[in-house]
């Protein structure tokens, strides 16, 4: 059996890099809405190790990162405690039994069909990130090599800088419901698009100019060609 090269442009598996662009998304209230379950499992973990009452009342989660959260609400005191009690609270929500936000399964069949790779840029911990999208039946949708996590930073934007550098130079364009994803995107100069899935009215999110706005992510078609023409632009 003689050997022959491989003609190029053959199909084949994808290799862990070909330069494809990445779709970077928020997880809370872009991919996932979890009725305050995640807020009240945090609480109950800060109360409990910090002894701190009602430690998120009237602190915004929306667009925050854990890491700076725990800054705000316990200063310098130390986290793996909570971190450890909120996962095990978190684990309430069994995989495969939530759904995703209306829209995002065929949002994300599409992208991945348009020839994108997927990120997550969120401010969860990996470890809350994996148990909300397996609730969801998503965790698997994402390349956590093209992540970046709480662990990584608690400042958004830095975050958004490290999934970056993680696309080795590949198009990025980051989708998110909230200001500070907005911000995080134009910190690292990406294009976003913003769904008013969130807790973020879509008045005070239009006052952000992102790149798109939406009220929802169920455009599937228009959505999708969008995100797709940025990465391509890029
Ligand atoms: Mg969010």
């Amino acid at each position: 059996m003689t050997h022959r090269a491989e003609p190029r442009g053959s199909t084949r598996a994808p290799s862990e890099w070909n330069g494809a662009g990445v779709v970077l998304f928020d997880i809370d209230g872009t991919l996932v809405s979890l009725g305050g379950l995640g807020r009240r499992a945090l609480a109950r973990a800060m109360t409990e190790e910090w002894g701190i009452e009602a430690p998120l009342d009237g602190v915004s989660l929306s667009g925050s990162t854990d890491g700076a959260l725990a800054r705000a609400v316990g200063g310098d005191r130390p986290r793996a405690g909570v971190w450890r009690r909120y996962l095990t609270y978190l684990s309430a929500l069994a995989p495969g039994h939530g759904a995703p936000l209306p829209g995002v399964t065929a949002l994300l069949d599409a992208l991945t069909g348009g020839g994108a790779r997927l990120g997550l840029l969120t401010g969860n911990l990996s470890g809350s990130a994996r148990i909300k999208l397996e609730h969801v039946g998503l965790w698997r949708r994402f390349d956590v090599g093209l992540s970046a996590f709480a662990e990584d930073d608690e400042d958004r934007g830095e975050m958004a800088a490290r999934a970056v550098e993680r696309a080795l130079g590949a198009p990025v364009v980051i989708v998110g419901d909230s200001l500070a994803d907005v911000r995080a995107a134009r910190h690292v100069g990406a294009p976003v698009l913003i769904t008013a899935t969130g807790v973020e009215t879509e008045e005070s999110l239009r006052l952000t100019a992102p790149d798109l706005l939406v009220s929802d992510l169920t455009d599937t078609a228009r959505l999708s060609q969008w995100l797709l023409a940025r990465l391509s632009a890029g």
